[in-house]
């Protein structure tokens, strides 16, 4: 290859050499904001450069091409660079997202490949020829449409860039513009250029002048990074420091003009940048002289100052620092004011808080105090001292708190404390408070732990208040409230008492009862109850024996009131006795079985002045009762005793109707029989009265015949048959008279009124014998009396017992057909009886008509059918005769041989 060097050559080496040396300095010390890019640019224009000063030392036109090409490698991208430098230098971040950096190096990249593929397409170079015109051969380029698009666009990124710089030249403070004037002068050299090359006044037309120009740019770029440093902050730091801050910031010069302040400070002094960078500070404060007098030479200072309107008055900290340059030489004075109002209104609200604390411990009812987390007094209100009874809040400041409170509460009151450390606050703890003199009270304390703003624990606070008439009051509440369930039990007790005896009317269900409401009313171990017996007391009931194994003893209890002299004391007094302790009292009876009892109740069941018996409760502990438990068991006990009586008298009732019951069985008993006796009566008087009817129809008829025969019948039996009328009307009559004679006794047996009276048996006897004496005769029978002349008077009503006599001789008589009929008197004195036998030589007696002699209208078998005229009454009367004498009669018979009627009569008592 044929290489040729023109002296632009050279220059072009120094387009080379300095961006490349640049790109070396800004890597190494990198400065700031932008100098990535700012690199980045360098090494484009160096590359650009290089390719171009290979363009032109080559000779020949392929070569040239080539190193043209090549040269858009750095080319393609310078304006972007550049771009990219001044967003990042302004600090637009926002501009350079991830997309428009992307969206950026489309175009280069676009270029790039169409500069290495123009044979194809000539979008860059239309034409290309070797211009050997000149004193070098030079590359005469005619350029494609692509190219002027580059172009465009390369200028229009520069002049965005150029334009960005503008405005931040124009917004940024004074201290700063030389540094953005710099880079803003960086733009121009590739404008000029520009200008030139399409102007056609470049003095080297075949020269492009762009890689020169972007030289002298970089030039300028990397020059204002490092040539303005008086804060030694680029302006974009500048603005993300000081800007950022909400502090006010101010730098004056040295002589006291505004160089720099930040929005913050504009805003507190009320003036914007441009009004104030560059004036004199006393000008623009002129409203607060006095301030810029004050600090005119001062260096440093820290105060805090007042701003603002009166009304709104604005409190800032100052300060004021002095700026020295790299030299160490004198350039100036920071101002920096810190807002601090917030701060002091709130400082302000503390203390007026304070105020209103103090203002309210002083005005609570309550007393206040204030100790430091140890305990020692650090702030007392009034009312603590007036509790307390001290007069000046020095008498009680640093001591302990515990000074104020009795020492049996001490404990308390350090746990208390340490409750109120972890807790935070404990209400309503009792202690017992002291005095100044020493009294003490009763009162109610509630703390509270005080935290410093640091969240650490610092104090506390106590309010004590005085709670002993409180307390006094409660007391005496529950007192009442005590004493009115008490009454209410009681009352509940009794009624239940009353309506549950009410009810009970078995004697065992109402002491039952009685012992189950006194262990409600008074706890008890045992209980039993006694009744008295005129001096015996006898055990009724009991309760809870069988776990004392004394049950056996207590069921059978029966004591002498003798032999109790406790008892007998309760009842003679009618007052309830209680024996706290039964081993120290000498009058306690001790049972082995109930030796256990320590204590001892015993009320008296009284009903008005009468003592029924003792209700007794046991305890097995000393003092188990008092004699408020005696005043509970009275009315209890009361109220048994009328349970009691009422039992008793329902348990009697029950006897006597049991009783009654009996008796009414037995009068209806003996009613049954008298009945069923009245029956027999009945049944026999309806036969008798058949009987007689039956007896009394056969002579009627007989006599009704024989009239009837003797008024048509033949004349010559007329006197038979007026015999056998006469013959049957005497039958008749004879039927009649027993038959009166029968119901008369029976009249006079229903009445009672047979009079008796000592009658001479001989006496009748022979009456009787000597008027059946013609009817012996007249039947041939001999009739012989033999009477006992010792014989003492029978007690007898005479005329009854002439009837006896007359019966028994006349049926002798009519049985008799030969012989004799004997009559005896006899006595037989063991017996103090009198007796009258009648015995005859007769017929003799069948023995089976023995047992019937005695029944109405019988009459002998063999005699019905002779022809012995008789009624079958006879005997009948005879017997009850002799019954209703107390007497009695027996008779012996043999048939044929005769038979002995034997009479029996109770002689007559003796006449005193
Ligand atoms: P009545 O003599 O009218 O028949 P009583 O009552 O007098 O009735 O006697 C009852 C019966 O007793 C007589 O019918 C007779 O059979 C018998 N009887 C009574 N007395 C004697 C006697 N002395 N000898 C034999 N039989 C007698």
């Amino acid at each position: 290859m044929y290489w040729q060097y023109p002296p632009c050559v050279l220059l072009l080496c120094m387009a080379v050499v300095i961006p490349a040396a640049l790109v070396l300095f800004v890597w190494r010390r990198r400065p700031g904001r932008g100098a990535m890019p700012a690199a980045l640019l360098a090494l484009a224009v160096a590359g650009w450069s290089s390719g171009y000063a290979i363009e032109l030392a080559a000779a020949d036109l392929s070569a040239k091409l080539f190193a043209a090409k090549a040269a858009y490698l750095g080319k393609a991208f310078v304006p972007t660079a550049w771009l990219i430098f001044v967003l990042r230098y302004t600090a637009r971040e926002r501009w350079l997202s991830r997309r428009n950096l992307v969206l950026l190096t489309i175009e280069p990249l676009v270029t790039l490949l169409l500069a290495w593929t123009n044979e194809s397409h000539l979008l860059i170079y239309r034409d290309f020829r070797l211009d050997a015109s000149g004193p070098f051969p030079m590359l005469d380029l005619t350029f494609g449409v692509w190219s002027w698009v580059d172009v465009m666009y390369s200028y229009l990124l520069l002049l965005l860039g150029a334009l960005v710089l503008i405005q931040t030249l124009v917004r940024s403070p004074h201290l700063y513009r030389g540094q953005i004037g710099t880079l803003l002068l960086g733009a121009l050299p590739p404008m000029v250029a520009g200008v030139l090359s399409f102007s056609g006044l470049s003095p080297f037309p075949h020269l492009d002048l762009t890689p020169f120009a972007f030289t002298l740019t970089c030039l300028a770029t990397v020059g204002g990074f490092f040539g303005f440093r008086l804060l030694d902050i680029v302006p974009v730091a500048r603005e993300a420091v000081l800007e950022s801050m909400s502090d006010g910031v101010i730098a004056l010069d040295t002589k006291n003009h505004i160089a720099d302040l930040n929005s913050a400070a504009q805003q507190i002094i009320g003036s914007s940048a441009s009004g104030a960078i560059g004036r004199p500070v006393a000008e623009v404060l002129s409203g607060r002289s006095d301030l810029v007098g004050r600090y005119r030479d001062v260096l440093e200072a820290r105060e805090e100052i007042v701003l603002g309107p009166g009304e709104a008055p604005r409190y800032f900290d100052l300060r004021i620092s002095p700026l020295h340059d790299r030299r160490g030489r004198f350039t100036g004075r920071l101002v920096v004011l810190r807002d601090i109002t917030e701060r002091k209104l709130a400082e302000k609200a503390l203390r007026e808080s304070e105020e209103m604390y103090k203002a309210l411990a002083m005005a609570s009812p309550d007393a206040v105090t204030a100790t430091d987390l140890e305990g020692c007094i650090t702030d007392v209100s009034q009312r603590t001292l007036e509790l307390h009874g001290f007069e000046k809040a020095e008498e009680l400041l640093g001591k302990s708190v515990l000074a104020l409170i009795a020492p049996e509460d001490h404990k308390a009151a350090m746990m208390n404390m340490q409750r109120t450390l972890r807790e935070g606050v404990v209400r309503d703890v009792e202690y017992t408070f002291l005095k100044k003199g020493g009294s003490r009270f009763i009162g109610e304390l509630s703390a509270a732990l005080i935290k410093g703003l640091d969240g650490e624990p610092k104090a506390f606070v106590a309010t004590t208040r005085d709670i002993t008439e409180r307390r006094q009051a409660e007391e005496d509440q529950q007192r009442l409230l005590t004493a009115e369930q008490e009454q209410r039990l009681l009352t509940e007790t009794l009624r239940e008492v009353t309506l549950a005896l009410a009810s009970r009317i078995s004697h065992k269900a109402v002491l039952d009862e009685v012992l189950r409401q006194a262990q409600r009313l008074v706890p008890y171990r045992t209980a039993h109850i006694m009744l008295l017996e005129e001096d015996t007391l006898r055990i009724a009931h009991w309760q809870g024996y069988q776990a004392s194994e004394s049950e056996e003893h207590i069921s059978s209890l029966v004591q002498r009131l003798a032999d109790l002299p406790l008892d007998a004391k309760v009842i003679q007094s009618r007052k309830p006795l209680v024996i706290a302790d039964t081993h120290q009292d000498p009058r306690w009876v001790v049972f082995d079985e109930t030796s256990w009892v320590r204590s001892h109740i015993a009320v008296p069941i009284c009903l008005r002045d009468r003592v029924l018996g003792l209700l007794r409760l046991d305890g097995d502990t000393p003092g188990e009762f008092s004699s408020e438990d005696a005043k509970r068991l009275e009315p209890l006990a009361n109220a048994a005793a009328i349970a009691i009586q009422n039992a008793q008298f329902y348990e009697q009732i029950q006897r006597h109707a049991a009783e009654l019951e009996q008796r009414v069985a037995e009068r209806t008993r003996e009613l049954e029989e008298a009945n069923a006796q009245l029956q027999e009566l009945d049944r026999l008087k309806s036969k008798f009265v058949s009987d007689v009817s039956h007896e009394l129809r056969t002579p009627v008829a007989n006599i009704g015949l024989y009239l009837h025969l003797l008024q048509r019948g033949k004349p010559d039996k007329q006197a038979q048959y007026q015999g056998v009328i006469k013959e049957q009307t005497e039958r008749l009559a004879t039927l009649i008279d027993d038959i009166l004679n029968l119901s008369r006794l029976d009249l006079a047996k229903e009445q009672g009124k047979v009079t008796f009276a000592p009658i001479d048996l001989n006496m009748v006897a022979e009456q009787v014998v000597a008027a059946q004496r013609p009817r012996a005769e007249a039947a041939g029978l001999e009739l012989i009396l033999e009477s006992d002349t010792s014989l003492p008077p029978v007690r007898a009503e005479s005329n009854q017992l002439a009837q006896v006599i007359t019966n028994l001789v006349t049926n002798a008589l009519s049985y008799t057909l030969v012989g004799q009929v004997r009559v005896s008197t006899s006595l037989d004195a063991e017996r103090g009886q009198v007796c009258v036998e009648v015995r005859d030589t007769g017929m003799g007696i069948d023995p089976e008509d023995l047992p019937h002699l005695f029944e109405r209208f019988y009459r002998g078998r063999r005699v019905g059918s002779s022809s012995i005229p008789g009624t079958g009454l006879g005997l009948a009367i005879v017997k009850e005769i002799v019954d209703l004498h107390g007497g009695r009669i027996d008779v012996e018979s043999q048939m044929d041989q005769g038979s002995t009627f034997r009479v029996w009569l109770p002689q007559a008592e003796r006449q005193a």
